[in-house]
């Protein structure tokens, strides 16, 4: 049987999606690591998966049968800025595969050389960003965060020139699909209005088949992607998490978070917090993800003008409504899990000063953002258990004593027992994220001595991130103030 079964329906489409292109082959492949439970659940013998044979395949070189490995073309704005001609310059899809479920993914290899896209790089990456992407998507997966996730990582063998030479590696990447803002755009720049409509057709029939029932198909489409964009980057606001790289190129018609480039986990929490080495405007600060997102799909709307209505009048009135739904969307799920941190099963409207008052007080005493939460999820029961909580890592400052006060009030008008109350909390306020420091560690010791065991004992823990040991303490503690890594940088 083969090892990996391909049901491929992008590389059904006609010749302007994309160009043919086999992965350039590595010298010395090795295995990094394997994510034998996705594996499973995409029908991928795991075993195969982590032997000669399948590194071979996540390396790039052999091609197993059933691919029909392509690099797609897309456009994009980059920090503002329209790039009318971007694509795959640095992975090939390799194909799809329908999981055990029924579900239809993209395998992808990245870091596996040049395609017609790659404007002068050299299609490459580094072990470094394959090791944060495979950490930190699989983080977000297991935080309930829609996510493109890791499958496997290899190292080629094969050097890459960066500021410096580092060890190369190849990630093997799934997404429900890769289609972008930016594939849309790329049509809808060149006004190729037939491809336009066949991209709409593809993308309703694989993610929003519902659509199709709709009297305006196309408009509906756009309605569900604004929506699913609204609850993601809730969940990112929710999370602490900054994407760092929020080009329209970088969000995903399916509505999975793609790109781990430069993004992070904040610690302290500071509103305007940038991680990218690029980023000199602040354009993707974390209170910024919100409205950027709107922006992104404003110009989702824009592109998809030609098709929405024959009537252009009519086009852009439907296009706007739609648009417009966006931050009232965001608004209502970020309150909603704003209220499960909180530990809140009611939404009232003092609420709202409640929770802008905590997020003042964190920014003032510059509280860690994961344990601030993790703490008031400890504190909703004073019967629980202390090996349980995270006392020893973070305690509130006395100024903040007036608003737990508040916060205490609050609770007691609802009359959830407070082990339930607790338990949303817990299953609500992670305690183990991938913090930069510990992600930015276990990078270092695979640059220098190869050793991947600080990569692979993060993996294990990140795994369980709702779950406190003290044992594990390590990975739930902040940084030293020598520890801080203050800039992540483009997986270039
Ligand atoms: P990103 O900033 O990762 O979203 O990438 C932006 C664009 O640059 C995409 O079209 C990538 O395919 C391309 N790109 C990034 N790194 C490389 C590389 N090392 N070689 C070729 N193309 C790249
Ligand atoms: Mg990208």
């Amino acid at each position: 049987m083969a090892p990996i079964v391909f049901d491929n329906s992008f590389a059904g489409l006609p010749g302007q999606f994309y160009t043919h292109q086999t992965p350039a082959p590595a010298s010395a492949p090795e295995a990094i690591r394997v994510n034998r439970h996705l594996a499973t659940q995409l029908g991928i013998d795991a075993n195969w998966l982590d032997s000669e044979a399948g590194t071979q395949v996540i390396a790039g070189n052999a091609v197993p049968p059933g691919a029909e490995p392509l690099a797609s073309v897309y456009a994009g704005h980059q920090f503002g800025g329209y790039n009318p001609q971007l694509g795959d310059g640095r992975a090939i899809l390799l194909g799809e595969i329908l999981s055990l479920e029924g579900r239809r993914f993209d395998l992808q290899l990245k870091g596996s050389g040049p395609t017609p896209y790659s404007r002068g790089g050299d299609g490459r990456s580094p072990i470094g960003p394959v090791l944060r992407e495979y950490v930190v998507s699989e983080a977000m997966h297991r935080l309930g965060v829609p996510t493109t996730r890791a499958l496997a990582a290899a190292t080629t063998g094969d050097k890459v020139q960066r500021d410096e030479l580092y060890p190369g590696a190849v990630l093997a990447r799934v997404a429900s699909s890769h289609i972008r803002i930016g594939s849309f755009q790329y049509f809808a720049a060149r006004r190729d209005i037939d491809s336009l409509s066949r991209l709409s057709d593809h993308v309703i029939d694989r993610h929003y088949p519902d659509a199709r029932n709709s009297d305006n198909p196309i408009l509906t489409m756009l309605e569900a992607i604004i929506s699913q964009q609204a609850q993601l980057v809730a969940r990112w606001q929710l999370l602490g998490f900054i994407h760092g790289v929020m080009n329209t190129d970088n969000v995903l018609i399916c509505g999975e978070t793609i790109d781990y480039g430069p993004c992070a986990f904040m610690d302290q929490f500071n509103p305007d917090q940038v991680f990218s080495s690029i980023d000199h405007a602040g354009r993707y600060a974390y209170r910024q993800q919100p409205t950027i997102a709107h922006w992104n799909l404003s110009v989702l709307a824009q592109a998809l003008l030609p098709i929405l209505d024959s009537q252009q009048e009519r086009a852009v009135a439907l296009a706007q409504t739609a648009i417009n739904a966006f931050p009232n969307q965001f608004l209502q799920a970020n309150t909603q899990g704003m209220a499960h941190k909180l530990g809140l099963q009611t939404i009232e409207e003092q609420d709202t000063e409640l929770v802008e008052d905590l997020w003042q007080l964190m920014a003032e005493h510059a509280l860690d953002f994961t344990l601030t939460f993790r703490r008031l999820a400890d504190l909703a029961n004073e019967a629980s258990d202390a090996e349980c909580n995270v006392a020893d890592l973070f305690e509130f400052p006395d100024t903040v004593r007036p608003w737990l006060e508040r916060w205490c009030t609050r609770l007691a008008q609802e009359s959830t027992p407070s082990t339930e109350r607790q338990a949303l909390m817990y299953r609500n306020n992670p305690v183990f994220i991938p913090r930069n420091h510990l992600v930015e560690t276990a990078i270092v010791a695979a640059n220098g001595s190869g050793d991947l065991s600080p990569f692979n004992e993060l993996m294990d823990i990140l795994e369980n991130p709702y779950q406190y040991r003290k044992a594990l303490a390590y990975f739930a503690t902040p940084p030293n103030p020598d520890q801080v890594v203050r800039q992540t940088f483009c997986g270039t």
